[in-house]
């Protein structure tokens, strides 16, 4: 079988290693799995399908529309889809019949939730504004918010789930000052007659550095993608592993002569004679044009430097006159196996964060699924059996 030109290796048995170690981590307390934007680009339903095949009982997938995928491709209501981001024109009567989970920030959206509410009552998340001021009601709108959970929970129509905020990551000082900011919104909420059966507030990063942010469930996503919030700390060191491998094959070679210009604006010439060869990967799949110049990419072991302007779909990697054949596999980021450079090591180099290289992997790199879970359940969704 002809591999793809480029494709997004998904080693899902990493994905499962990565959620052992974290339950392990955060036993007793729950563990959800955040599978926004995608799975961060590693392909929404198999890597949930993974995930529920290890057990996992919570699931953050941002959207309702991406909730109700899953529950379609068979992930069952003993598994919770929790959702925040709310189109404000969406009907919630299929999330509240399929019982998705519906984190909501305000009085109006929570209106809406209520007025969609037939047979079943809505499953129901109110979000604290901590100081990040993206999500969740702001201390003003918070009573507003909880009073009318009080009473559609006493009517019948809402069940109310949790509270919960989500963290600037700032420093420790603003996060402990978020964290009790939100302390005091749930105190609020028992004094306006609310039960709070459940806390969560903290992510990768303060989910492994603030023992005492856990509460009780910790939502991960990086971390389980092997790629770890900043703060100095490896994946490696905290025996994460790397999900996701971007590889492609040499497409074409050519020889060319000592001072020839390579690609747009003739940013690079050879120094010698010399062979270039052409790898079908370009700024429309992730490969920022930044990254000319900022990393390398492995060839048989060993790295070269990107030749020249990063195009839309391809670039150029000058190999001198080491036998690099089409056909090649060059290895762009992943475990360092292979002598690549690891995406935490992008993320470095292009100033930015893991998380964003691998959300950027466009849609024409299939994602190519590998590990144990591909001879089960995830294997027949990949081939499409019921
Ligand atoms: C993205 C996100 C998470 C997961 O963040 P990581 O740092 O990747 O673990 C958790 N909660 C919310 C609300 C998010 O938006």
């Amino acid at each position: 079988m002809n591999a793809p030109l480029r494709r997004a290796e998904i080693d899902l048995d990493a994905y499962r290693a990565n959620l052992d170690l974290v339950r392990d981590w955060m036993d007793p307390v729950e563990v959800m799995a955040i599978m926004k934007a995608d799975a961060y680009g590693h392909g929404l339903e198999p890597i949930a399908l993974a995930a529920v095949d290890a057990g996992i009982r919570w699931i953050g997938v941002l959207t309702v529309p991406a909730a109700l995928r899953l529950r379609a491709i068979g992930v069952g209501e003993d598994v919770h889809l929790f959702t925040w981001q709310h189109d404000p024109a969406l009907d919630f009567r299929d999330a509240i019949d399929s019982a998705v989970d519906l984190g909501v920030s305000n009085a109006a959206e929570l209106q809406r939730v209520i007025d969609a509410v037939d047979q079943r009552p809505a499953r129901v998340h109110l979000g604290v504004d901590s100081g990040l001021h993206r999500d969740g009601a702001t201390a003003d709108a918070w009573p507003e918010l909880v009073s009318l959970a009080v009473a559609a929970q006493r009517a019948g129509r809402i069940v109310v789930v949790a509270a919960y905020t989500h963290l600037a990551e700032t420093s420790d000082d603003d996060d402990s000052a978020a964290v009790a900011v939100f302390d005091r919104a749930v105190e609020t909420a028992e004094d306006l007659g609310l039960d709070v059966p459940m806390e969560h507030v903290a992510a990768s990063l303060a989910g492994l550095e603030r023992k005492e942010f856990r509460k009780d469930m910790v939502r991960m996503g990086g971390n389980l993608f092997g790629i770890p919030g900043a703060d100095g700390v490896s994946a490696a060191d905290l025996g994460l592993e790397p999900v996701m491998t971007l590889t492609a094959s040499v497409a074409k070679t050519k020889r060319v002569p000592v001072d020839t210009g390579v690609s747009y604006d003739y940013t690079y010439r050879t120094a010698t004679e010399t062979t270039l060869a052409l790898v079908p990967v370009g700024y429309a799949d992730g490969v920022p044009r930044l990254a000319q110049g900022r990393v390398e990419v492995a060839i048989g072991g060993k790295r070269y430097p990107i030749a020249g302007r990063v195009a839309m779909d391809q670039f150029l990697v000058d190999v001198g006159d080491d036998e690099v054949q089409v056909g090649d596999t060059v290895v762009l980021f992943g475990t360092g196996e292979r002598d690549e450079l690891t995406v935490l090591e992008w993320a470095a180099a292009l100033d930015t964060i893991g998380e964003e290289i691998v959300c950027r992997i466009g849609s024409r790199v299939p994602r190519v699924y590998e590990g144990h879970d591909v001879e089960g359940r995830v294997g027949e969704y990949l081939r499409g059996e019921p």
